[in-house]
């Protein structure tokens, strides 16, 4: 039916980091070597990415992802957007702009960043035409891209909030950056049988701007997935510690890592 790859699995610094290096991560063992967090979802003929964090380009060469339909944003801190322009290499050869989905507010600061990927250039010079079209979507409204639907939920995020994404009735859920889960967006997760879930773990210890592992395990237990896998994780989150302190059906997530569908 289709299959998801994790594009990137590592926080905002990525592993290593420039000025932290390895910190409790085994720089032995390859699958600690993370870029910044982004996911490439493909359901039937339909193929999206989730963010364009700042490794976007390395990351669509290295899986051979050379077309998409369209970017959902979680939200808009650099790591999840620095890669956009990278968009320019996808639409070279198209003759409409690429559609962008984000909410209003997450828009609004995506624009004032990189306006010129949206602005209309077209006359003389045809390849100043805009690059992507912005699509602003309200948490808890459903829309549809090609072959996939989607349902947007809202996440306590820092400072702003944080866009969630529910795939095709709970085969995918994609949980954003977060401090935690509001309960209105618990209310509908509980409504639904989740297969996939993806889970932001940037710290094992929570800290101010992201929950830790004791929040991810009691969410976990509420949302039931058949599946998790822990992405974002920063250099105190090493891949085989993380794997020895999950149940059997959750593991760390790495960078490249297929997960059909
Ligand atoms: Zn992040």
């Amino acid at each position: 039916m289709g299959r998801m790859i994790i594009l990137g699995s590592g926080s905002a610094a990525g592993v290593p980091t420039i000025s932290a290096g390895w910190g409790n991560c085994n720089p032995e063992n390859p699958k600690n070597r993370r870029s910044r967090a982004g996911v490439y979802v493909e359901i039937g003929d339909t193929k999206i990415l989730i963010d364009t964090s700042a490794d976007l380009r390395n990351q669509l060469i290295d899986n051979h992802i050379e077309h998409i339909d369209a970017v959902l944003y979680t939200h808009t801190h650099a790591d999840h957007t620095a890669g956009i322009d990278d968009l320019r290499a996808m639409t070279y050869h198209h003759s409409t702009p690429l559609n962008v989905y984000a909410t209003a507010a997450h828009m609004q600061n995506l624009h004032e960043r990189f306006a010129y990927v949206f602005n209309d250039y077209t006359g003389s010079d045809a390849t100043h035409r805009p690059l992507l079209k912005m699509n602003i979507i309200r948490y808890r409204e459903t829309f549809r891209i090609g072959d996939i639907e989607i349902l947007p939920l809202e996440f306590a995020g820092h400072p702003m909030p944080t866009t969630g994404f529910l795939l095709n009735r709970g085969k995918i859920l994609l949980v954003p950056d977060y401090k935690y889960i509001l309960p209105e967006t618990m209310a509908v997760l509980e409504k639904f049988d989740v297969d996939v879930l993806i889970m932001p773990l940037t710290n094992i210890d929570a800290c101010p701007y992201h929950a830790g592992m004791e929040d991810d395990m009691r969410y976990i237990k509420q949302i039931n997935p058949q599946k998790v896998f822990f992405t974002h994780m920063s250099q105190y989150c090493d891949y085989d510690a993380v794997e020895a302190m999950s149940a059997p059906n959750m593991h760390p997530a790495n960078d490249g890592l297929i997960i059909d569908l």
